[in-house]
């Protein structure tokens, strides 16, 4: 007895077998498609911005935001292709986050580290106090 995966595709909403690409076959070949356009298009217009792209090849910038983040159009070769910050979608290049938005969440780990370590610490001895933010 064969057990078949079925899922609805989130591509076209249709059932579909699934696959590694989670999409049906229709838009798997319909994303290769969109590829093809944006590389193409990027291989004259390599300065294009990332809603210039879109604009100009009708491929949603969601998904051109993929293809950035797992580096099938790789920021390092087209200079002004970005995508927003997880946190403040401000356009970025490179990570998850931009840079003020991680250095912000590196001081608040840091900032909960500390409360920690003060809570398990024995009370103030060679602890210097810090102004609270709250
Ligand atoms: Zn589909
Ligand atoms: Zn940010």
């Amino acid at each position: 007895m064969s057990i078949l995966m079925v899922a609805n595709c989130p591509g076209c909403g249709k059932v579909f077998q699934k696959n590694l690409r989670n999409l049906c076959m229709n838009c798997v070949k319909l994303l290769e498609s969109e590829f093809d356009v944006c590389f193409n298009y990027l291989r004259s217009n390599r300065k294009a911005t990332t809603s210039q792209l879109s604009i100009d090849t009708g491929v949603s910038e969601q998904q051109i935001y993929t293809w950035i983040k797992d580096r099938r159009l790789p920021a390092s070769d087209y200079p002004n292709l970005t995508y927003p910050c997880n946190s403040c979608s401000g356009p970025i290049r490179q990570e998850q986050m931009c840079y003020p938005c991680r250095s912000r969440l590196t001081r608040e780990i840091r900032e909960l580290q500390e409360k920690e370590t003060i809570r398990t610490q024995s009370q103030g001895i060679g602890f210097r106090s810090r102004p609270s933010r709250y």
